[in-house]
């Protein structure tokens, strides 16, 4: 390809990618778009045909969606590059080891040959200057011998901090994979791990377990209203009061967008919403502020379903339930925590909210 029809092609990709995000109303953020572009561009047949498969059923991508694509296909896929790089560099060692171990143990074997003959050639009682050479003789083979274990005590010592280096890249690249880079709390790849271990570990042990979903109110009326970037601030100023909140065994993750999750182990479903009512009040007590600019942004509320973990259920259920929880807390009036204790109130709150706003007159038109 010339270099002008790369870049006919280039600013048609990203073309194609920008109008894709404005119709979907999805803000133009770097995964985003990257997703799109790779897309277009067609160099990952894989995430062509995972998109391919939702459009062919009329649906269309939100940020959750393309984050998940984009850690599928293109982030992960940076990791995993990193992650063959670092066992390229460790089989390279294991490698340099080897060779300096077998060379150290051939200087060895040789080495014990030469003492052997010496003593043999001792022992038939040699003249003096016969010894005197055979002395020589041993002094060079020792120094040889040594040099070469000179050698490797330097290769297992460079081997040594080479490895460990490695080690502490591995540890950086599994902490990035599981850590959510706007708010740094868990990702959701993360809480899925963390809760079917959690409940695993419940089982076991016999103990409670329960989970908090959290979605911030009418987000997308915020974002609108100051901008992702502002956005983007408050989703970390959210984590930020979620993290003063939680004890040190919860697990807190971005679930999604501008959702949460809270594992709480050995935790039942008062406490639980003990605790989920703290975030709630305390987010409700902040003002947001605009960095730079001091602008005062308003405050941002939250809604938030919890469910504790029944005898043998599986993960999806209690997510379901939590789920369900959080949508009777938006039906109701948003701004509230919802228990599968107290849903069957909230369903009634949130039917009479319904009702209270609907039109005295349904005309078909309303009800279709
Ligand atoms: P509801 O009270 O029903 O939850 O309303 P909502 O507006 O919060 O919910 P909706 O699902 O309609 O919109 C969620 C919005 O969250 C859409 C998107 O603009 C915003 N959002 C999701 N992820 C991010 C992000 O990473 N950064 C920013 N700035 N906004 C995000
Ligand atoms: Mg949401
Ligand atoms: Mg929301």
């Amino acid at each position: 390809m010339t270099n002008s029809t790369m870049f006919r092609r280039a600013v048609s990709c990203a073309e194609r990618a920008v109008a894709r995000l404005i119709a979907d109303e999805v803000p133009p953020l770097p995964h985003n778009y990257e997703v799109w572009y790779t897309y277009f561009d067609g160099t990952k047949p894989a995430l062509n045909a995972a998109i391919d498969q939702v459009l062919h059923r009329g649906g269309r991508f939100d940020c959750e969606g393309l984050e998940e694509l984009y850690l599928a296909h293109i982030g992960g896929s940076d990791a995993t590059e990193r992650v063959e790089e670092i066992s390229g560099r460790v089989a390279a060692e294991i490698a340099a080891l080897a060779g300096a171990v077998q060379g150290s143990s051939g200087v060895a074997a040789e080495y014990t040959k030469r003492l052997v003959a010496a003593s043999q050639r001792l022992s038939a009682r040699p003249e003096p200057q016969e010894i005197v050479k055979l002395v020589s003789e041993l002094i060079d083979a020792t120094s040889v011998s040594q040099s070469k274990n000179r050698a490797l005590e330097e290769q297992l010592a460079k081997s040594e901090s080479e490895l460990e280096a490695l080690r502490q890249n591995l540890v950086e690249i599994s902490r990035e994979a599981i850590t959510d880079p706007l708010t740094c709390l868990g990702n959701r790849r993360h809480f899925d791990c963390s809760l079917r271990e959690s409940i695993e570990s419940a089982r076991q042990s016999g103990g409670e377990l329960s989970l908090l979903i959290v979605d911030i109110d009418r987000f997308k009326a915020f974002n609108d209203s100051h901008g992702h970037v502002a956005g983007d601030q408050a989703l970390k100023l959210v984590a930020k009061i979620l993290r003063t909140v939680v004890r040190d065994a919860d697990i807190a993750c971005r679930y999604g967008g501008e959702e949460f999750a809270i594992i709480l182990p050995a935790t039942g479903l008062g406490e639980a919403c003990r605790i989920g009512e703290r975030l709630r009040v305390a987010l409700q007590g902040r003002e947001f502020v605009k960095r730079p600019t001091g602008e005062k942004l308003g405050r941002l509320s939250v809604s938030i379903g919890a469910a504790q973990l029944m005898a043998d259920e599986a993960e999806q259920a209690l997510i379901e339930r939590a789920d369900n929880c959080l949508y009777m807390a938006k039906a109701a009036g948003r701004n509230r925590l919802v228990s599968q204790a107290d849903a069957g109130t909230a369903l009634r709150s949130a039917i009479a909210t319904v009702v209270a706003a609907a039109p005295p007159d349904l005309g078909e038109e309303s009800v279709a």
